[in-house]
């Protein structure tokens, strides 16, 4: 049963081959049994899932259907989740069980998705590697030696090694796209307040987006169909309707314009992985798309706003975590300033002190002209060229990351580097478009992904063609070894 996708499961539900019940008592033997390995669960929550599971057999049982009733999924440790523990991958939030859920949680609940329990992240979503959380690396299903990707990694891991089919997941640089790349998985970050907020434990709240992770395009739009949507509790959100993502799937892509920035291909670029991206690019032209090459000049100072605009967003969001309102407080502090500094020194992990004091500094007095407001003026470069390049094109495609997931510790010495791994992904955020990555390939063994960018709220069109690409090609129904 842990081979079926959420399309197939829907499907089997729907004609009484198993009920939920059955279906999550699987997954989560299958959970106990393999997630050792791999560490992609902070918490299981058996209990809510046996509970949610029965709810959706009885739902269905009194006439009720719908593609996401009795689903079982697991979300991201961000997403608050009322009653559970949601800690964001870090020890100051070891010890907070939300008060409420978010409203991506409630919203999944509503449509009767069975939460089996919450994934393993980088500490506050900060990294590429799933190595900074405070539960312990995420190791990758393909490669015990090598990352998964992060910041999403415990979702990604979780989903690549068949214990899920599909979980939330979130992307500020890349977080969702880049362990989709890594782990061989289908991962959408939707437009900038397409996918509400509230709920979600902020670390860049202009940059942070939530959408699904799962094994292939079809069921991204299950899953993001049940997380889209207009949120009046979050500002940001965007009262914009949501199509029907599944009946979009099978569009033609005859004349789908394709455009190929030649900023992607240049030095950097793992040559291998260049190569799958063109193969992928010629199976799209079968299907009737035609390519152009295109321009994004700006992209080269992606890396160092990005670097500058998320840490100082961090560094005031985590401001909250001051030991006295949530989570983490230290022993016996002697004074006020005491309990600050020791709480949030002990609750806090170095990844995550480095980017509030590099943060904290970028907007201090007589720095903020030089690094954030530079920063800014970018970050509007960088939508300038992607608005000049979809006048010419419908879709942006080139790789998801620039090198294979590496070996766990590999970078641990040297943060830039693992900075520089989110080249092709953080543009997107500070744009605030929708983007997909899509398996494409293997390289000594370990998955590759495709990246296709498209303009605002067009997440249906990153989705037809991922569909599309995934009826001819099979890469996305590799499993690793073992699972
Ligand atoms: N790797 C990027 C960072 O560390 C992106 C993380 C994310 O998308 N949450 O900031």
């Amino acid at each position: 049963m842990h081979q079926l996708t959420l399309a197939e499961i829907a499907r089997g539900l729907a004609d009484k081959k198993f009920s939920s019940e059955e279906l999550t008592r699987a997954l989560l033997a299958r959970i106990t049994q393999l997630d050792p390995q791999i560490n992609s669960f902070i918490s299981v929550t058996e209990e809510l899932a046996i509970s949610q599971a029965r709810a959706a057999d009885a739902r269905r049982a009194a006439g009720e259907s719908g593609a996401l009733l009795g689903a079982p999924i697991g979300h991201k440790d961000l997403f608050c989740t009322q009653g559970i523990r949601t800690s964001c991958g870090s020890k100051m939030l070891d010890n907070f069980k939300a008060p409420y859920d978010a409203t991506v949680v409630s919203k999944l609940a509503e449509a009767g998705t069975v939460t089996l329990g919450k994934t393993n992240m980088d500490e506050f979503a900060m990294g590429s590697a799933n190595e900074s959380s405070y539960y312990g690396a995420v190791k990758n299903p393909w490669s015990f030696e090598h990352v998964p990707g992060g910041s999403s990694g415990g979702s990604a891991a979780a989903v690549a090694a068949r214990l899920l089919p599909a979980a939330t997941a979130t992307d500020t640089g890349g977080s969702i796209r880049q362990p989709a790349a890594l782990t061989g998985l289908t991962g959408l970050k939707p437009t900038y307040g397409r996918v509400s907020r509230w709920g979600m434990i902020a670390y860049a709240s202009s940059l942070d987006q939530g959408g699904p992770l799962a094994r292939t395009a079809e069921d991204c739009a299950l899953l993001l169909q049940g997380m889209a949507g207009f949120d009046a509790k979050d500002s940001t959100s965007v009262d914009e309707p949501v199509p029907d993502y599944s009946a979009g799937l099978n569009a033609s892509l005859e004349g789908l314009r394709i455009g190929l920035p030649k900023e992607y291909f240049g030095a950097g670029l793992d040559p291998r992985i260049a190569d799958l991206v063109h193969a992928s690019v010629k199976e799209l032209q079968k299907l009737g798309a035609v390519v152009k090459e295109i321009s994004l000049p700006n992209m080269q100072h992606a890396i160092p706003a990005y670097y500058v605009i998320a840490p100082a967003e961090a560094s005031s969001n985590l401001s909250r975590f001051d030991g006295v309102r949530f989570g983490y407080r230290c022993e016996n502090p002697v004074d006020l300033t005491d309990l600050y500094k020791r709480s949030r020194g002990e609750g806090f992990g170095p990844e995550v002190q480095r980017r509030i004091m590099v943060g904290a500094y970028a907007l201090s007095a007589g720095y903020y002209d030089a690094y954030y407001l530079q920063a800014q003026k970018i970050r509007r470069l960088i939508k300038n060229d992607f608005m000049a390049a979809f006048n010419d094109v419908d879709v942006i495609l080139g790789p998801t990351t620039p090198n294979l997931a590496w070996k766990i510790g590999a970078k641990n010495n040297d943060p830039v580097a693992e900075y520089l791994e989110d080249v092709y992904t953080i543009t997107a955020n500070l744009a605030g478009l929708p983007g997909l990555s899509m398996p494409a390939g293997f390289v000594d063994g370990l998955p590759v992904g495709v990246q296709l960018l498209a303009p605002y709220f067009h997440e249906g069109r990153l989705l037809n063609v991922a569909h599309r690409y995934q009826q001819v090609t099979d890469w996305h129904t590799r499993a690793p070894n073992g699972f």
